[in-house]
């Protein structure tokens, strides 16, 4: 509601004092839970279409906050990004991963999420480099999620990175595909290994045709330059029944499995082994 009067101007002003020093001291806490790692890797399985087997899973972040709980990527990672602690927890994700993924079987890769600032930080390759030589993983057990947000910078130089990270023997995906904008120009510049379809275009296919025409061209585009899809967000045996009509190699969401501890996605892993 709007203020009225001068109380009401106070009372709004003392809000956004409120706010302010909330996030100060959300920043004060992300700061000290870098330096004392207060943070979780949560697994989630991606599954093979056809044969409905494992064949990866996604590093999904957790702040593991002393007095408020689990906290979400979707809070943390955007401040993280402005404080410049991106770098650190960063590397700390990739090399957790893939120490984590060289625990499992052989076929099963691990993805791990990376921001445009980390993208675009020169000492990625040498981060990657490293998380993989000391994990001991195979470097094409490793997929590099990028979203195009990542991209929007100039094209030779993303070109450049994205060249080098291939040489490196990693997989690339692009993630949330079709939510940004001219999606399309970046597929003809690079080759990515995989497109994850996002979930707004998964959720809701019964209800939406125009959602379930846009699922079967991405699909179809996909399968044109040699590149595999994921569907993320599949809740319901409908979603996964469309989704698997429509040629989607893999298959992401609660309908599955939620995200997991590294002990319960070995759990899972036994179950199917
Ligand atoms: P994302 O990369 O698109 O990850 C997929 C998100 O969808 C995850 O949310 C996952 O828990 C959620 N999800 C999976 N299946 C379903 C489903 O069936 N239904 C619904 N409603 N949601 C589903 P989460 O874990 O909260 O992560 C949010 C975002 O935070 C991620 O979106 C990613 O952009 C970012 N993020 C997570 N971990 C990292 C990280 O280590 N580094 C960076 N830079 N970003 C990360
Ligand atoms: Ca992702
Ligand atoms: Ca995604
Ligand atoms: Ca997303």
């Amino acid at each position: 509601a709007k203020a009225s009067g001068r109380g009401g101007v106070v009372l709004f002003e003392s809000q956004m004092l409120v706010e302010r020093e909330q996030r100060r001291s959300l920043e004060i806490d992300l700061k000290a839970a870098v330096r004392n790692g207060d943070f979780q890797l949560f697994y989630q399985p991606l599954i093979d279409a056809q044969t409905r087997k494992i064949t990866c899973f996604e590093a999904l972040l957790r702040w593991d906050h002393p007095s408020r709980g689990m906290i979400s990527p979707e809070i943390f990672i955007p401040l993280a990004e402005e404080m410049g602690l991106i770098m650190p927890l960063g590397d700390w994700v990739l090399r957790q991963a893939c120490t984590q993924a060289a625990t499992w079987p052989e076929h099963m890769r691990i993805a791990v999420n990376l921001s445009p600032l980390q993208f675009r930080n020169p000492s990625l390759m040498t981060t990657i480099m490293n998380a993989l030589a000391t994990s001991g993983l195979a470097p094409n057990r490793l997929e590099l999620e990028i979203t195009e947000s990542a991209l929007l910078s100039t094209e030779e130089r993303n070109t450049e990175i994205l060249n080098s990270l291939r040489q490196l023997g990693v997989r690339i995906s692009m993630d949330d595909f079709g939510t940004g904008y001219s999606s399309l120009g970046y597929l003809k510049h690079f080759r990515f290994d995989k497109i994850k379809i996002d979930k707004c275009f998964i959720q809701s296919i019964q209800e939406d045709d125009c959602n379930a025409a846009i699922v079967q061209a991405i699909v179809e585009l996909s399968a044109g330059i040699g590149m595999s899809t994921t569907a993320e967000g599949v809740e319901t045996a409908e979603e996964l029944d469309f989704v698997t009509k429509q040629g989607c190699t893999e298959i992401q969401g609660y309908f599955f499995s939620r995200p997991l501890t590294s002990k319960d996605a070995q759990t899972f892993i036994d179950a199917q082994t």
